[in-house]
Formats: structure tokens, sequence, C-alpha cells
């Protein structure tokens, strides 16, 4: 293999590969700005230049080959005087509104200006003045100032969103970004262009100006929104979820996430409408009670049925441990088979991009479970009619809305003897609930989802609950550091009274006779995985931080997975 020196180290390339692509793959820092390894290179910013012996001049290593035999200097003397000119250049119209700017903290310009730049500049005429808030489309603030005109954002929105809708207008200093007359910036994956614009020229308007980088807490976690299950950092201050953004996963999301995720999947679990405490029905109202009472109530109540009047549904948008923990109380403690979950589909919203059609986190891992759309006859379809038959006269409903999927189920939803709900959030189907349980969100509890490749992945909690604050008291600390180590452990602001379903679920079980002897969710995967062959030996640690991909053909036969 050919063999190029990089700072005195030999390394090996494929032929083709560029210097800084050896380099980046080695772990050895060339500093640059319109460079990303997913874009087609412009070589615009100058910032990676080095030093090449038997070459005149310095060379970009972006654009420039390895070659056999290369010898390749990042830190001579010419390699950083170039570089000290180059930052020199880029900063002599930047405004420097550091103090202002939504990028201070995660900022190339300032964090290359600190290590590459001569910490002063000769330049003492008046800056080029740009505007300053130009709305390019509904996510994305443009800051004319602070462009330093890499063209990432163009190439991305051309070559990765497949939606060519920026540009560059004008020449020299004059030059900026625009969208195309009349136009607006506008696509599925608009937001991405934040992340990558290196500088603050770019800010996402939902989460501009609320907090400063360094006042929050960054936890890796799953996107809810859809099955593609993108990775995602959820980043916290005070207890709050303030803005999501991609986690670099090369086989499940690469470097992005979809504008929808980013907006919509996080604002729920800081929402006013949240189920906050257990509630039992007393007089035809819903009243707040303690947990002890809840469960009691839920335990004498469930007692009144049995076998097949009990149904139970399921949820893609819990855990795989949630609905193991529903499962096997289902089948032990009530004695029915009568469980099913509903599908989110949403015909044609899928892209070969990211964007799945299928609208939840989990539906892979209920099927791996055995849980199905469909079980005995028993589906949304034919629920009302069991029920207005008095078939079924006990329903438990865990973090879905079947009324508001099907409008026509609340008459027979009212003729049930008993309803039981977990939820998050209130929504159609929780107001006719005798027992209703607040549930955890996916951002306040441990857990595993199962995206449509098969990828088992964690989620974590970022923000914490009261319940989670309570357990913390009995744990070792050294067991909370495996569990939660990036979780805000010290959180202030508004903490909701829910838990996690199978915490939940274990209780009552336990107060019917049943075994679930679970400390944490990850005792609950481990049985999972003695009676799921397919997630055999695995363990949190083993899933670790980008997934465990489950390969079995007769899941792709069956087409439980793709
Ligand atoms: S807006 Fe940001 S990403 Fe786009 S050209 Fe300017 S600096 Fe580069
Ligand atoms: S593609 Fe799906 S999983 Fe990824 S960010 Fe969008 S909604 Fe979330």
């Amino acid at each position: 293999m050919p063999k190029v020196t990089i700072d005195g180290i030999q390394y090996e390339f494929n032929p083709g590969e560029t210097i800084i692509e050896v380099a980046s793959r080695n772990g050895v820092e060339i500093p640059h700005y319109c460079w990303h390894p997913r874009l087609s290179v412009s070589g615009n910013c100058r910032m990676c230049l080095v030093e090449v012996e038997k070459m005149p001049k310095l060379v970009i290593a972006c654009a420039t080959q390895a070659m056999d035999g290369m010898v390749v200097h990042t830190k001579s003397e010419k390699a950083v005087k170039g570089r000290e000119h180059v930052m020199e250049f880029l900063l002599i119209n930047h405004p420097l509104d550091c103090p202002i700017c939504d990028e201070a903290g995660e900022c190339a310009l300032q964090d290359y200006a600190y290590r590459y730049g001569t910490g002063y500049s000769r330049f003492i005429e008046e800056k080029n003045h740009k505007p300053k808030r130009v709305k390019l489309g509904p996510y994305v603030m443009f800051d004319a100032e602070r462009c330093i005109s890499c063209s990432r954002c163009i190439r991305f929105s051309k070559e990765i969103a497949k939606a060519d809708q920026l540009t560059f207008v004008q020449r020299g200093d004059r030059v900026t970004i625009e969208t195309f007359p009349g136009k607006e910036f506008d696509n599925p994956y608009s937001l991405n262009v934040v992340d990558i614009c290196p500088v603050g020229a770019l800010t996402n308007i939902d989460f501009r100006f609320k907090a400063r980088v360094w006042e929050m807490s960054a936890t890796k976690s799953i996107c809810p929104g859809c099955a593609r299950g993108c990775n995602i950092d959820i980043w916290v201050r005070n207890n709050e979820i303030l803005r999501l953004t991609p986690r670099f996963n090369e086989k499940v999301n690469d470097y992005w996430m979809c504008d929808h995720g980013r907006i919509n999947c996080f604002k729920f679990v800081n929402a006013d409408d949240r189920i906050d405490g257990p509630f039992v029905k007393k007089e035809s109202q819903l009243v707040l009670v303690n947990w002890d009472e809840a469960v009691s109530r839920a335990v004498s109540e469930l007692k009144r049925f049995k076998g097949n009047e009990f149904a139970v549904i399921a949820s893609p948008f819990a855990t795989l441990e949630d609905n193991y923990a529903l499962l096997k109380f289902s089948k032990q403690i009530l004695k029915t088979n009568n469980i099913f979950f509903i599908p989110h589909i949403k015909p044609g919203d899928q892209d070969d991009i990211l964007i799945r059609e299928d609208k939840t986190p989990n539906s892979t891992g209920l099927r791996l479970l055995g849980i199905d759309v469909s079980k005995n006859d028993l589906s949304l379809e034919t629920l009302d009619e069991k029920i207005n038959s008095k078939s079924i006269k006990c329903l438990i409903v865990v973090e879905d809305d079947p009324i508001a999927v099907k409008p026509e189920l609340k008459n027979a939803i009212q003729n049930l003897d008993l309803l039981i709900v977990f939820a998050t959030n209130k929504n159609k189907t929780t107001q006719y609930a005798d027992i209703l349980f607040p549930a955890a969100t996916y951002a306040e509890k441990n857990g595993v989802f199962v995206n449509f490749q098969g990828f088992v992945q964690r989620i974590r909690p970022a923000v914490a609950t009261i319940d989670v604050d309570r357990s913390l008291d009995g744990l070792a600390q050294s067991r909370w550091d495996k569990f939660g180590t990036e979780f805000d452990k010290w959180a202030r602001g508004r903490k909701v009274n829910a838990r996690s379903d199978w915490k939940i679920i274990s209780q009552i079980a336990n107060a019917l006779g049943g075994k679930f002897d679970y400390d944490t969710s990850e005792d609950v995967f481990i049985e999972i995985t003695q009676n799921v062959k397919e997630l055999a030996n695995l363990d949190y640690e083993t899933i670790g931080e980008l997934g465990y991909q489950i390969k079995s053909s007769k899941l792709i036969e069956e087409k439980i997975l793709v």
C-alpha cells in the first residue's frame, strides 16, 4: 500500500485519498472550515494549508491527493505562518460579536483564532457591514457579517438535502448567501446547515438566544420521531430541553437529522400538558392521588376481570423494556394474549435520506418481542365491536392515543368497565381513563429502541423526574454512574412526577402475585436477552453508543427487518 508521511509519521492510504482524509482518518488535526467529509471539495477557505516537501508553495490538504512517498508538514514554520495569514484575512470583516453569538463556545472561528491566529489584527479600516438578521426560511436565520463564505451550506443543500436552494451572490468582500428570488430555504433537512456552518452565520430560529452552550448538558439519545432512530444529543439547562442535535452514526443517520425530529421531538417533554402524577376517577372526575393509592386501586379493579376480558395496547413509542414488562404482565398476570399495537404510518412521508413513514421509534422492537399490530382477531379495527359486545371489558393503553387514531372508538371506550391509561401527556384518550398513570418520556429514562434496520440503540435520561431523583438515593453511586453518567444529576427546574412504564407495571404485577424483580431497566433488558434469541448476550455496555445491529435472515424474511 502507498504511504504518506505526515509530521514525521508514515500512514498508509488508499489511492485517491486527499491529505486531509488520510490525516483525519488517523486522528491528525488539520484545521479546516470548508472541507466536510460528506461534501464535495470546494477548497475556498484555505485554512488547511500544509507544506509538502518538493512543492514550491503551500498546498490545501483538502484538494491535494496523497502520493506515495509524499512528505507533509502541518506544523512547519511556513505552514503555521500561512494559517496565521488565512486567519487574519478571515477576521478582517468579521464582526467579532461572540458575546451575543449563539455559536460562541462551539465556534470553529473562535477555536482556530485562539489556536492558529496571531491574536491581533493589522486591519484598522472600517469593516464591511452586511445584514445581520435575514430569515432564510422557517427555521434558519442568517447573519451575513459572520459568514466566512465556506459554501458548506450551499453544498449541503444541493448534495445531501437534494434541495438546491442557496447560492452565493456578489464577489470579493461583498459576497453573501441568498435564496433564489422569491424562494425560501425550506426543505426537510434545512437545520443541518446550522450544525455544519463553522461559524455563527446560520442559527436555529427555535433555539436562538435560549442559552449559552456551556450552560447545557448533552445526553446521548435517540430521536423518537420515526423508525430511523437518528442518534442525537439532548441539550438541557435547568431540567429543560432546549435543543436536539444529530450525533454521528455512520450506519444510521450519518451526520444528519430531519427538521421535524429536531423541532418537534422534545417540546412535549417540557410541555404544560404532561401527566404530572397518578390520577384515579372519583365521582366522574380524575383526581390526583399518590402512587400507592393509584397502584392499589389498579390492583383491586383488575381483580374483577379475567383472561380474554382484557385487551392491552402496547406502544411503539415506549422502550423494549416497557413493552416486555407489559407483555409479561398480560400473559402471566392477566392471562390474556389480547395484546397488540397501533401502527403509526404516514404513507408517502418517506425519502431515501433519513425519514421513514413509520412515525414510531420502536415498532421493530415490538415485533421482535412477538407483539403485532393484530392479535387473535383483535386490532384497532375490531376493538370497538368487541367492547360493545362486552367480550372486552377492561382496556389497558400504554403510551398511545387510540381515540386520536380512530375517533369512532370514543363511544366504545366509554362502554368499558375499566380503562387504565399510561401516558406522558394529556391526549384524547386520557380523559376517559379510570386510572391514569404518568409515564416518563424517552428523555427521562433508560432503555432500548430497535430501528427499522435492526439497530438496537440506547436512550438515557437527560432530564430528571421526581422518581429518578428518589431512586438515586437508593442506588449505589457506581451503579448510577453506569446507568446515568450523562444525566444532569443536579438538575434544578420543574420535575414531573412520572415513572417508566416497566416500573409501574412491575409494581402492579408484584401486588398481584407476580415476580417482576427488577431494580433497573437493564435488569428488564437482561431478562429480554434470555428470551429473545436475536438479543442473546447483549447488555447496555455491549450496545454502546452507536448501537448493535441484529442480523437475521429469518427476520428479514418475516419482514420484521428490512
Ligand atoms: S453561512 Fe456558514 S456554512 Fe454558509 S457559507 Fe457562510 S460560513 Fe459557510
Ligand atoms: S429522520 Fe426520523 S428519527 Fe431521524 S430526526 Fe427525523 S424524525 Fe427523528
